[in-house]
C-alpha cells in the first residue's frame, strides 16, 4: 500500500457533456441527469443525457472519421500503435486522479481502483498498442495460376456498451482493440459511472486521435443504448452487462446484422477439495466472491467445498468474512465499499431473503449497513441446495454461497447444470483432478489455485448464456476485423 499515493477525496470533475468529433457538446434535447456518489447519495454532476438523436450525429461523425482517405483510414498502422501508447502514458501521469474520481463515482475501494483497475487500464492500452501493424493476413498457395492472399481490415464503425462495475478497464478492453484495428468507435458509458470514461476521452484528444475517431456518450440503456445497437450506420456492437439485455441486443442488432460481441452474466463454480492448502484456499474463495463488492460477472459465487473439510472451511469462510474492513472507500486499507445503486442493494436483499425463505443457513449478515450510503453487510449462506435461487441467479453484491460435494464427477455435473459458462476454478494440490476439473468445466476461463487473475494477452469471454466472442489476446483483437480474401489472375505461377 505504500506505494500507492494518497487519494484526492474531491478530485476536479471532467467535462460532463458529449464527447463527439473530439468536442464537448450538449445533448440535442438539452437534457441531462444526475451521477451519484454511492458513499452517500449525493449528486457529484449533471451528465448530458445523450438519445437516438446524439447517437444519429455521433454515428456520423465516426463514418466520415472511417471514409476511405480519411486522416485515421491513411495513417500507418504504426502511428495507431503509437497514439495508443501515447494514451497508455497520459492515464499513468493522472492514474491517481482516476482512480479517485473512481472511487468518488463508483465507490470501489481506491487501493483497488489505483492497484488493481487502473493496472488492468493501462496495460490493456499498452498491450494492444503494441500489436497494431503486428496483425495482418496470410498468402496462400490455391490451384490455378492465381496470387492470393488475406487482408485484415477494420470492421468499421464499432457500437460499444459499457457497464458500472470496472468502468475503466471495461471502457480499455474495448476501445483498445477497437482502434488498434483501425476501427472508429460510439461508445455508450454507464449511467451509474459516466466520470472516468469523460476524463479518457479528454486524453484521447491529447493523445491525437483524429476527430470522430472515439465518440463517448454518456446516456440510459433503453435510450440511447437501444439507438447504438439498432442503427444501420453501426457495423459492430460490443456490449458487456447482463445476460437479459445480452439478449436484447442480440435481437436488436440483426436489422443489419452487425457483427455481435457479448460478456454477460456469470454463476461461477469455486470446487474446493479436501487436499487443497486449506488456509490458502479459503482466503482466495473470500476474495472470488467479496472482490468489488461482489459486483463481478466472474465473481466466484458458487463455493462447492468437498464434503471431508465442508464444516470447517464454512466456519473459516465466516471468520474471514467477519474481518472484512468495510466503510470509507478513499480509506487505504478498506477492503468494502458501498455497492453502486441502492437499486443494487434493493437487488441483493431481496435475494438473500428467498435465501433464508427456501432454507439455507444465513451464517453471517444479510441486510443493508448503516443508513447513509449503499453499503451491504458482507453475508454467507451455508448449506445452499442447487434448486435455490442464490445458487442459480447472479447476486452481484458480498454474498457467498457454500454448498457440501462428495466426488469429482458429481461436483462437475452440479458446476456445468447452470445456464452461464463465464469462469470457474477448483482448489487442489493434485494435478490431475485440477485437469480435469478445468477440462470438464464448461466456462471461458478456469483458474486453478489462483481467481480473478486478469492480463489483456489472455481471452476473457464466456461459454452458453455469458456471452458470444471473447475480449483480450490476440483472440480478441481478430473480433475487431473483417477478413478479406484477394484472388489476383497472373499469367503464370512458381512453386
Ligand atoms: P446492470 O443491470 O448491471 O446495470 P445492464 O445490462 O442493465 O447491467 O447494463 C449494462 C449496460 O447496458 C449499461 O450501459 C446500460 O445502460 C446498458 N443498457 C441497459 N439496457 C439497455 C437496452 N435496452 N439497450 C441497450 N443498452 C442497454
Amino acid at each position: 500500500m505504500s506505494a500507492i499515493p494518497p487519494p484526492n477525496r474531491k478530485p476536479d470533475l471532467p467535462p460532463t457533456k458529449l464527447f463527439i468529433n473530439n468536442e464537448w457538446v450538449n445533448a440535442v434535447s438539452g437534457k441531462t441527469f444526475e451521477t451519484h456518489n454511492p458513499t452517500n447519495g449525493e449528486v457529484i454532476a449533471h451528465m448530458a443525457e445523450a438519445d437516438a438523436a446524439d447517437v444519429d450525429i455521433a454515428v456520423a461523425a465516426a463514418r466520415e472519421a472511417f471514409e476511405l482517405g480519411s486522416e485515421w483510414r491513411t495513417m500507418d498502422a504504426s502511428r495507431r500503435g503509437l497514439l495508443l501508447h501515447r494514451l497508455a502514458d497520459l492515464i499513468e501521469r493522472d492514474r491517481a486522479y482516476l482512480a479517485s474520481l473512481e472511487t468518488l463515482d463508483n465507490g470501489k475501494p481506491y487501493g483497488d481502483a489505483y492497484a488493481a483497475d487502473l493496472a488492468l487500464t493501462i496495460n490493456t492500452y499498452r498491450y494492444f498498442s503494441g500489436w497494431a501493424g503486428k496483425k495482418h493476413g496470410q498468402t496462400i498457395p490455391i490451384d490455378g495460376d492465381h496470387f492470393a492472399y488475406t487482408r485484415l481490415e477494420p470492421v468499421g464503425v464499432c457500437g460499444q456498451i459499457i457497464p458500472w462495475n470496472f468502468p475503466l478497464a471495461m471502457q480499455a478492453w474495448k476501445l483498445a482493440p477497437a482502434l488498434a484495428m483501425g476501427n472508429t468507435i460510439v461508445m455508450k458509458t454507464a449511467e451509474q459511472t459516466p466520470l472516468t470514461a469523460n476524463h479518457i476521452a479528454a486524453l484521447v484528444k491529447e493523445a491525437g486521435f483524429p476527430p470522430g475517431v472515439v465518440n463517448i456518450l454518456s446516456g440510459y440503456g433503453p435510450t440511447a443504448g437501444g439507438a447504438i445497437a439498432t442503427h444501420d450506420g453501426v457495423d459492430k456492437v460490443a456490449f458487456t452487462g447482463s445476460t437479459e439485455i445480452g439478449q436484447l441486443i442480440h435481437t436488436m442488432a440483426t436489422g443489419n446484422l452487425k457483427r455481435v460481441t457479448l460478456e454477460l452474466g456469470g454463476k461461477s463454480p469455486n470446487v474446493v477439495f479436501g487436499d487443497c492448502d486449506f488456509d490458502y484456499a479459503v482466503e482466495k474463495s473470500h476474495f472470488a466472491l467479496f472482490f468489488n463488492q461482489g459486483q463481478c460477472c466472474c465473481a466466484g459465487s458458487r463455493l462447492y467445498v468437498e464434503e471431508s473439510i465442508y464444516d470447517r472451511f464454512v466456519e473459516a469462510s465466516v471468520e474471514r468474512a467477519k474481518k472484512r474492513k468495510v466503510g470509507d472507500p478513499f480509506e487505504l486499507g478498506v477492503e468494502q465499499g458501498p455497492q453502486v445503486s441502492q437499486e443494487q442493494v434493493d437487488k441483493i436483499t431481496e435475494l438473500c431473503k428467498s435465501g433464508t425463505k427456501e432454507g439455507a443457513k444465513l451464517a453471517l449478515g444479510g441486510a443493508q449497513l448503516g443508513d447513509e450510503g449503499y453499503f451491504f453487510q458482507p453475508t454467507v449462506f451455508a448449506d445452499v441446495k442447487d434448486d435455490m435461487r442464490i445458487a442459480n441467479e447472479e447476486i452481484f453484491g458480498p454474498v457467498m454461497q457454500i454448498m457440501k460435494f462428495k466426488d469429482i464427477d458429481e461436483v462437475i455435473a452440479r458446476g456445468n447444470k447452470n445456464m452461464y459458462g463465464l469462469a470457474a476454478s477448483v482448489f487442489t494440490t493434485n494435478l490431475e483432478k485440477a485437469i480435469k476439473v478445468a477440462h470438464e468445466l464448461r466456462a471461458g476461463t478456469v483458474y486453478v489455485n489462483a481467481y480473478d487473475v486478469f492480463d489483456p494477452a489472455a481471452p476473457f469471454g464466456g461459454f452458453k448464456m455469458s456471452g458470444c466472442g471473447r475480449e483480450l489476446g490476440e483472440f480478441g483483437l481478430e473480433q475487431y476485423t473483417e477478413k478479406k480474401t484477394v484472388i489476383i489472375k497472373t499469367q503464370q505461377k512458381n512453386s
